[in-house]
């Protein structure tokens, strides 16, 4: 489904991925990890299109198809969703109209009918309950004035109605508290499908708590260190990210 290859991005000459290697085969779920300032949202970013990053060696096949050389919106439309750990607002457009457009442009480019507004709801009402968000947040306008944890619950629930291929997950450095947490573990849980996968990009190791990954990655210094089970992150969580910089260097 996805295949990173060798992948190095840089933003003003300085070299923040320096040979990333990455495949994700449907049905998976991957957690990233490393310590702070390894090139974590980086990564994240280079695959959902930023072009504040220079693509400079490597390269990123999804479904087949070269992403790199795609709009943003294009990686989007092939089912590729992206979570920021600063997602933005659009103030006076609420949740349910946002979606409704999303969705609906989604289906015109896989040459499907719109939904109606009853169908849309009734998809709202399953999705809702599904990952348990209340109308509150989805009555909103998208993001304005939400907490951290509001914006990832809203994310999830994006997660839920657009039913992406591909989630990559960028959690905050400062983390989510338990409610949001919960929201997050459970709808990555219930939205995992044989034929969907998830990337979860976390610096800790709780939200791994709630969800099992297939494998966990260490990316250090713009590149993946090291590659395992779901045990590798319980011993990041014994032993912190020092014997990652001892073994491969202190940057
Ligand atoms: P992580 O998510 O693993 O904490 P980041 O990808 O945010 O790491 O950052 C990796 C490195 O890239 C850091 O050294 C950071 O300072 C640098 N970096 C990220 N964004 C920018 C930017 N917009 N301008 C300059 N340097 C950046
Ligand atoms: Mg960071
Ligand atoms: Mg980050």
């Amino acid at each position: 489904m996805l295949s990173i290859k060798n992948l190095h991005a840089k933003i003003e000459d300085k070299e923040i991925l320096r040979g990333i290697d990455l495949k994700v085969k449907p049905g998976e779920v991957h957690a990233i990890m490393g310590p702070n300032g390894s090139g974590k949202s980086t990564l994240a970013s280079v695959l959902a299109g930023n072009e504040m990053f220079e693509v400079s060696e490597g390269e990123v096949q999804f479904n087949g198809k070269d992403i790199l050389e795609m709009a943003p919106e294009d990686r989007a439309r092939e089912g590729l969703f992206l979570s920021f750990q600063y997602p933005v607002e659009i103030p006076g457009v609420s949740m349910v109209n946002f979606l409704r457009t999303s969705i609906n442009e989604l289906r015109k480019y896989r040459e499907e009918k719109p939904l109606s507004a009853s169908e849309f709801l009734k998809l709202m009402r399953e999705k809702k309950n599904l990952v348990e968000i209340d109308s509150d947040l989805t009555n909103r306008s998208v993001n304005e004035g939400f907490s951290g944890g509001e914006k990832k619950k809203n994310e999830i629930f994006q997660m839920a109605m657009l039913e992406p291929k591909l989630s990559i997950l960028d959690e905050t450095d400062s983390g989510l508290d338990i409610d949001a947490l919960r929201v997050v573990a459970n709808g990555v849980n219930k939205l995992k499908r044989p034929d969907n996968a998830t990337v979860l990009i976390t610096h800790y190791q709780r939200l791994l708590e709630y969800i099992v990954p297939d494998y966990v990655h260490v990316l250090y210094h713009g590149r993946i260190v090291k590659t395992g089970g779901k045990e590798l992150a319980h011993e990041l969580e014994a032993n912190g990210y020092d014997w990652i910089k001892k073994e491969f260097g202190d940057k």
